[in-house]
């Protein structure tokens, strides 16, 4: 049995994927702000040392994978926030695991993007270029600046909305740029990405407004299945991932999201 760590463990799609493992008989080293074994801030640096530093003793130097599925939505009126937790949060948690990701000589790594990288038109290209370039500071404060104007409605809604789909994009991308780097290529760690659409967590219905049920079939994005995702929907995603079995696949965004990527852009992929 294999030893995993799964960040985001208290709720939604963390906690549905933790239990996978967890049923599965692996060990999971649980990381969240509450309700976790190892209880951190991801959204400072030094959350984050202390979540390391937390993860390395438990793990006794050998990690099967890592399922980094902390985040916020883009419903918080906190623009630096959402990037920090949703981007550099899992950037520093992988960098500082590859090496115990190494030593177990097949290491699997899940991220959990959104589709919103591919369908949400308010991307900051100059936010998602800095945050490439790693420097958290300057882009703390470009995503504070909100450069991009948005609509009244989203203003609204989603205060936070280019933050957040920016910090999904870069993420998906540091995937793509890491995964084919020697240092995870050749020591046989494979990193994907899931892109989900809407799936009913707290986050979603905090996002949506928690008065009313959100309606599929009157909802800003389409929904072509007719109804949302449900947590386990995207564990299911995240474990296949995480199996050594998955040997080929690195690299990957997928899509699990109902059919609304394919809807908002036939002519993509
Ligand atoms: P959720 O709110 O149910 O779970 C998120 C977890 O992350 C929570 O347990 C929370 O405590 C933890 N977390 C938040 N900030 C943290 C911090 N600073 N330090 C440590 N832990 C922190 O949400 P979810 O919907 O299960 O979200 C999981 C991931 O999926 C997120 O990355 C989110 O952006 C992404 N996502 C969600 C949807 C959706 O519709 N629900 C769609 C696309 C992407």
């Amino acid at each position: 049995m294999g030893t995993f760590v799964v960040t985001g463990s208290a709720s939604g799609m963390g906690a549905a994927t933790a239990g996978r493992l967890q049923d599965e008989g692996h060990t999971v080293i649980d990381v969240d702000l509450h309700e976790a074994g190892i209880q951190a801030d991801l959204s400072t640096p030094q959350g984050r040392a202390d979540a390391l530093t937390g993860i390395k003793a438990a793990t006794g130097g050998r990690l099967d994978g890592v399922a980094a599925v902390a985040g916020l939505g883009a419903h918080l009126d906190d623009p630096a926030r959402v990037l920090a937790v949703n981007y550099f949060a899992p950037v520093a948690l992988l960098e500082g695991l590859r090496r115990e990701l190494a030593v177990s000589g097949a290491g699997r790594v899940v991220v959990i993007s959104s589709n919103s990288a591919s369908t949400v038109p308010l991307i900051d290209e100059e936010l998602v270029r800095i945050v490439l370039s790693g420097d958290e500071k300057a882009a703390l404060e470009r995503a504070g600046g909100r450069h991009i104007q948005l609509p009244d409605e989203i203003t609204e809604s989603a205060p936070s909305i280019t933050a957040y789909a920016s910090s999904k994009l870069a993420l998906s991308l540091w995937v793509r740029r890491t995964t084919v780097t020697e240092d995870w290529a050749r020591a046989g760690i494979l990193l994907n990405a899931v892109a989900p659409g809407a799936v009913l967590t707290p986050l979603m219905r905090a996002s949506t407004g928690r008065d009313a049920e959100p309606d599929p079939d009157n909802f800003p994005t389409p929904m072509p299945l007719g109804h949302f995702g449900d947590p386990e929907d995207i564990a299911f995603w995240a474990h296949q991932f995480l199996r050594p079995e998955a040997r080929f696949t690195t690299g990957s965004v997928l899509y699990v999201d109902g059919g609304t990527d394919a809807a908002m852009r036939p002519e993509g992929y």
